[in-house]
């Protein structure tokens, strides 16, 4: 018997067991359907399809259901007669609170509400204009300030509000008006694709900031799942990733999954993110360091599942992209973070951070220019015209561009390394310090400029309040509670980084003198905002706070009250 017969034979089988098997359950819906009229069975029929569609929608949503059924618990609850108000009463006092500690006015001085009558000459602008300075309190030019100012040098300084004159109008949105603003954003583009050793088809564009760029490598991997049948589109990245991956998720209608993270090393879980891949996974996400603890992920490991997968594979190397690529030149070795690891298919890196151009200047860059394609935006039947536009923004600053461009031409690649040798090593020397200081530790093994400190002995956030005593601004954490300084040029002045280990032994030393001892001012607050369960309520304060931040009415310090939730004294 030949193979083809054989194979014929088989096949008769099969569809014998088929036809017995179809008719063994037609047999069985007749008879459950025995008895009914015929409308009975199209009204059955219609309400299962509507209640299956109902079930599946009910359950998949981009929030996760148990997270909703927390949502609806503590909306009832806030609509208790008592209960409701009573806490409505002691949000608005925590938010007028927070403003009044943030916000005051100086004596005498008050808000403008509406255009001056009469234009103002320049001298008198610029004497308004000491007022504005005069109500900063904190002095960042002293190096006390976590992050905020990566640079900060005069002579830098000089240079940009020279060239920011010289292209103050020009606008990228018409290259043909401006092709000089266009050159000059395609040269920001190659040569940081260069520094991440991309290869012929890499690709980028310029953005207004991290966040933007970060927004837009995940709507470009939104839009290729669609491509792929995707429906639901995920996001998987560390719980440590920036929050502009959940506003990528919130804008563009995506999921966003947090992967936790290894607790000892606090790099990301990759056995955690393996688990979470499913059909909907549109994109992976690493940090390049992270902003919370300084950690860089495990890119190699997480570009091999996506690779395997056939995810795109984004890399955050938002905050200290301009440090690791010059770490190796700079005398510090790294593991492989940047398109030489296949798999790598997008990498973000703010040129406003340490690439030290002023703020308003991003770069989000593709392995490949079919990533970008998905990231463009064109809208082809504009009455205005055929409407085309790489980012978010349609007009966008000119002087921007070339205060950035101007910045990496005067620093060039040895102004970065030795800009790099100084704040890692920096780095070094306050992270070695603090470990020798018994009451408090360090997160992991930070490489890079971000050195975040624990305490398993006392609360941290006592810490940060003595130190804020001192002059210190550092960053809060929270899940677990924890505080950071971001280490930036301004740090690496003589004496300053000495000075912080000074004050942080100081602080720890009057603070092991009672370690149990009661939380108060604003660390309290951070405290207790992360042990209130219902985090719409965190969200509402939040709101509020945003709202403030547009107030022209907040009072003056001689007519503050505080109250309610917030007092500490
Ligand atoms: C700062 C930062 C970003 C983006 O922040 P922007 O304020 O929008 O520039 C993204 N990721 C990390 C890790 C960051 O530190």
């Amino acid at each position: 018997m030949s193979a083809l017969d054989s194979m014929e034979e088989t096949l008769q089988v099969y569809k014998e067991t088929a036809i017995l098997y179809l008719d063994g359950v037609k047999k069985l819906v007749n008879a459950k359907c025995e008895g009914l009229e015929p409308w009975q069975i199209i009204a059955l029929t219609v309400l299962a399809t509507v209640l299956a569609v109902w079930l599946y929608n009910v359950i998949f949503q981009p929030e996760s259901l148990s997270a909703r059924i927390k949502k609806v618990f503590f909306k009832l609850l806030r609509k208790l007669p008592y209960i409701g108000t009573q806490i409505q009463l002691k949000l608005n006092n925590a938010v007028d609170d927070m403003a009044s500690r943030f916000f005051m006015l100086k004596d005498g001085m008050s808000y403008i509400t509406s255009l001056p009558e009469k234009g103002l000459s320049k001298s008198e602008v610029l004497q308004k204009l000491t007022e504005y300075s005069s109500l900063a309190e904190d002095h960042w030019e002293q190096g006390r300030v976590s992050g905020t100012v990566y640079s900060g040098e005069e002579d830098l300084t000089k240079l940009l509000v020279e060239v920011y004159g010289d292209f103050a109008w020009s606008n990228p949105l018409h290259s043909d008006i401006f092709p000089g603003v266009r050159k000059m954003e395609a040269e920001i583009v190659r040569m940081t694709c260069t520094l991440f050793h991309g290869g012929p088809n890499s690709c980028g564009t310029v953005t207004s900031g991290g966040t933007e760029s970060i927004l837009m490598a995940c709507k470009a991997y939104r839009d290729l799942a669609y491509d792929r049948g995707i429906s639901y589109p995920e996001i998987l990245a560390p719980v440590s990733a920036h929050a502009a991956f959940d506003k990528a998720a919130h804008y563009f209608g995506m999921k966003m999954v947090h992967i936790p993270l290894n607790a000892e090393t606090m790099e990301v879980d990759v056995k955690a993110m393996k688990r979470a891949i499913t059909r909907n996974t549109a994109m992976l996400v690493c940090s390049a360091p992270q902003f919370p603890h300084g950690i860089i992920d495990p890119v190699v490991e997480v570009a091999k599942l996506a690779v395997k997968c056939n995810i795109p594979f984004h890399v955050d190397a938002c905050l200290g992209g301009f440090l690791i690529v010059f770490m190796e030149k700079a005398g510090f070795s790294l593991p492989p973070f940047d398109f030489r690891v296949k798999g790598v298919t997008s990498i973000s890196a703010d040129t406003h951070k340490y690439g030290y151009a002023p703020k308003g200047s991003s770069v989000v860059l593709y392995s490949d220019k079919k990533y970008r394609h998905y990231q463009f935006f064109v809208a082809p039947d504009w009455q205005g015209g055929i409407y085309a536009s790489p980012a978010i923004a349609g007009s966008r600053a000119g002087g921007i561009i070339a205060a950035c461009w101007a910045t990496m031409m005067y620093k060039g690649e040895d102004g970065y390394v030795q800009a790099t040798k100084k704040v890692v090593s920096t780095m070094k020397f306050i992270e070695s310090r603090l470990r020798k200081i018994n009451g408090i530790f360090v997160f992991g093994q930070p490489q890079v400029s971000v050195v975040a400190i624990g305490s398993k002995v006392f609360d941290v956030f006592r810490l940060s309040n003595a130190m804020n005593d001192k002059g210190w601004k550092l960053n809060i954490l929270q899940f677990p509670s924890s505080i950071h300084i971001c280490l930036t040029l301004l740090h690496t002045k003589p004496g300053v980084a000495e000075q912080f280990v000074k004050d942080v032994e100081a602080s720890v030393a009057e603070i092991m003198k009672n370690p149990k001892a009661k939380t108060t001012g604003l660390g309290a607050i951070y405290g207790m905002a992360q042990t209130i369960p219902d985090r719409s309520m965190v969200s509402e304060i939040s709101r509020g706070f945003l709202d403030y931040l547009y107030s022209t009415d907040i009072p003056a310090a001689d007519k503050t009250h505080t109250n309610g939730l917030m007092d500490h004294h």
